[in-house]
């Protein structure tokens, strides 16, 4: 049998609940498709599932038009995500269509003349990427009946699944390392829902909810990027298709992408080839590049070994957003940085520190831990001839520096106190700079 089916539905006619385009779920492994539902392994070979889609058929003018006509956040992208035509009515937290920054100061000081970009993420309502893919899997929850949104998380998606909770009418309760920065931990508690601090790292919490998806207590529970992850997964492809239209409908020659699970650069991988399949944008080559913290480097290790498996390691990083030891998506991404000709590459937590302020002082934009390791690998293989200067290139900021205040806040301090004073101001020999 090649689809799973419920009551009352035959494998080929429409999908039981209604999610757009969405047509079924393949597995990336074997290909075999089932139905939509909660689910995220294969029944047969255990590997990850996917979203496979009807895409729309109609010229791409007509679908640029009708992209370019929809709303400024990422529902303009509905026909090409697995979520209800009517999506943009329903309490959701409507992310996305955030700045596109041609950084030309950052690029002077690196020596890129071929165009630079930073994709600046930390716009989103709860200021990270994670908006993204918890706005759609908040549609999967809807369709299938979930009452309550939780998660496993690094910082930022408990953050942004206690907003869309809360905003969506739903209960939420959400896991996450107990040793996190206070930035995350407020902004993931102050939406009312439950967090729950787990005396581990990413990893174990992780496990943790595993267990917790088969036992009768996790019952109508979605967890974001658990049983809901290959929605959940699908919110990334909006960061390719805002890159490529804000760049005037054009692929990117360069992206450099930063690695927790590497769902995200995978669904930015998957997003290029989907706008280049619809006609979207021009068929040309692009490379892309992932980047992570030296203290939790899975993926960077054996992308430089030529490894085609990753072998977990514990993280122990400033960027905690990105330490996730034993990467799901960690075999996928190589293949990709492998394909396109990219990289992946990491940097010391000194050099994440450097490339933050690097930003800030350039561009005005104050990123957070994770912004700092793709602008750190940015520079590092700019500098070792990996990334070509003379191409458009693309960083990926994808969270904002008031979460991780810690990681700057040593060395970004007042730069006096002084009495309210001309004589105080003059003599502490301020204002001559
Ligand atoms: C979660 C996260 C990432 C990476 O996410 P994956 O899709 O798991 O690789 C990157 N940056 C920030 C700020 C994050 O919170």
């Amino acid at each position: 049998m090649a689809v799973q089916t419920v009551a009352g539905s035959t494998a080929s006619s429409t999908p039981a609940v209604d999610l757009g385009p969405a047509a079924a779920l393949s597995c990336r492994e074997c290909g075999e498709r089932f139905e939509l539902g909660p689910l995220f392994a294969c029944a047969s070979c255990f590997g990850p599932l996917e979203v496979a889609y009807d895409l729309p058929t109609g010229s791409p003018e007509e679908l640029r038009k009708r992209i370019e006509a929809g709303p400024d956040n990422i529902w303009r992208y509905a026909p090409l995500l697995p979520v209800p035509a009517d999506v943009a009515e329903k309490p959701n937290i409507n992310p996305g269509f955030t700045k596109l920054v041609k950084a030309d100061n950052l690029a002077r000081e690196l020596g890129v003349t071929g165009g630079l970009y930073v994709k600046d993420d930390s716009g989103n309502p709860t200021h990270s990427f994670k908006d993204r893919v918890v706005a759609i899997a908040v549609e999967a929850a809807r369709a299938f009946g979930f009452t309550t949104l939780s998660c496993s998380s690094t910082g930022n998606l408990a953050g942004a699944v206690g907003a869309a909770a809360a905003r969506a009418g739903l209960r939420s309760c959400v896991f996450i390392p107990h040793d996190l920065e206070q930035g995350k931990v407020v902004m993931a508690a102050v939406y009312g829902g439950e967090l729950v601090g787990i005396e581990g790292n990413y990893d174990d919490v992780n496990r943790f909810c595993s267990e917790l998806i088969g036992d009768p207590l996790g019952e109508g529970w979605g967890f974001v990027n658990v049983n809901l992850r290959p929605y959940y997964g699908e919110g990334s492809k909006t960061l390719a298709y805002e890159i490529c239209e804000q760049l005037g409908w054009r692929l990117p020659d360069q992206i450099v992408i930063p690695i927790a699970s590497g769902s995200q650069l995978t669904k930015i991988d998957k997003g290029l080839q989907e706008l280049i399949k619809l006609g979207l944008v021009e068929d040309k080559p692009y490379k892309i590049f992932g980047a992570q913290a030296e203290g939790c480097s899975p993926v960077s290790a054996a992308f430089k070994a030529g490894h085609e498996v990753v072998r977990p390691q514990k993280p122990n990083t400033i960027a905690k957003s990105l330490a996730i030891g034993n990467p799901a998506d960690g075999p996928y991404v190589l293949d990709i940085a492998r394909r396109t000709g990219g990289a992946v590459e990491d940097v010391t937590d000194e050099q994440v520190v450097d490339a933050i302020k690097l930003l800030a002082r350039t561009e005005g934009i104050f990123g957070e831990t994770a912004g700092g390791v793709t602008l750190g690998v940015t520079k590092k293989l700019i500098e070792a001839g990996v990334i070509d200067p003379t191409l458009t290139t693309v960083v990926v900021n994808t969270g904002d520096g008031l979460k991780t205040l810690d990681a700057v806040s040593a060395t970004s301090q007042a730069t006096a106190t002084i009495k309210p004073s001309l004589e105080a101001f003059r003599a502490a020999g301020l204002g001559t700079a």
